[in-house]
């Protein structure tokens, strides 16, 4: 059966930039995705809380996707009071979307970091999951944690059809273009004064200047 290919594009997205639209962009190419869901965490519970709020936070992931056809903005989470757990939302598009086949596409330092999500290992029975490098972050299974490392030897596919086959339970890592980006040096660059042109797309550092945003 080939079934339609959602990648789900989590994050507190505080602010959303450039590495963001590297990965959603280098997924659908790598994974053949038909969409891409982008949902911004409302109340991100296994972090820090945002800096920005869950409003902007909506505002310019919808400025920074605007013109990349495919890529759907998924409010719910922000719309839903309480914690905004991964599984939760998988189990949302889980039953909204029947018949496809669900995609978490996660950076390598997310991934790294899975056994901190709520339900973490129920995770890969709701989605396949595509790991993507980052610079400073490569999916190397000597630094993951034993049961990380179990989880990935089980479900890991070099095989991308294999995504179409099944609606869950395949891990696949793909290689996108470098982009040493991260909204943690954005939020200092705009503190310290600094420029951001090249960390954030243009709408999205007017948003953030006309917002007073992170100084
Ligand atoms: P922060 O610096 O505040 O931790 P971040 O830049 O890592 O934020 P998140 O919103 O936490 O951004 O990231 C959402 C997802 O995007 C995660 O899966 C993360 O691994 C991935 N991601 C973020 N930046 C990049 C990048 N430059 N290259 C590849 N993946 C990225």
């Amino acid at each position: 059966m080939n079934r339609r290919l959602i990648g789900v594009l989590g994050g507190t997205f505080d602010p959303i930039h450039r590495g963001h639209a590297q990965l959603a962009r280098d997924a659908v190419s790598a994974l053949a995705l038909d969409e891409v869901r982008c949902v911004p965490a409302g109340n991100p519970p296994h972090r820090s809380a945002p800096i920005a709020g869950a409003a902007d936070r909506l505002a310019m992931a919808q400025l920074a996707f605007a013109d990349q056809p495919g890529v759907v903005i998924d409010d719910a989470e922000i719309r839903q009071p309480g914690p905004s757990w991964t599984i939760l939302t998988l189990e949302r598009l889980r039953t909204a979307l029947p018949d496809a086949a669900l995609v978490l596409i996660v950076g390598a330092d997310a991934f790294l970091g899975l056994p901190t999500w709520h339900r973490w290992q129920d995770l890969i029975a709701r989605a396949h999951l595509a790991v993507a490098n980052r610079p400073g972050s490569n999916l190397d299974v000597a630094v993951m944690p034993q049961p990380l490392r179990n989880l990935f030897e089980a479900h890991r596919t070099t095989d991308i059809t294999e995504l179409h086959r099944s609606a869950a339970g395949c891990i696949v890592s793909f290689t996108m273009t470098p982009c040493a980006v991260s909204a943690t040096q954005i939020r200092s660059a705009v503190r310290q004064g600094q420029p951001i042109a090249d960390l954030v797309a243009t709408p999205v550092e007017n948003y953030i200047r006309h917002h007073h945003l992170y100084i």
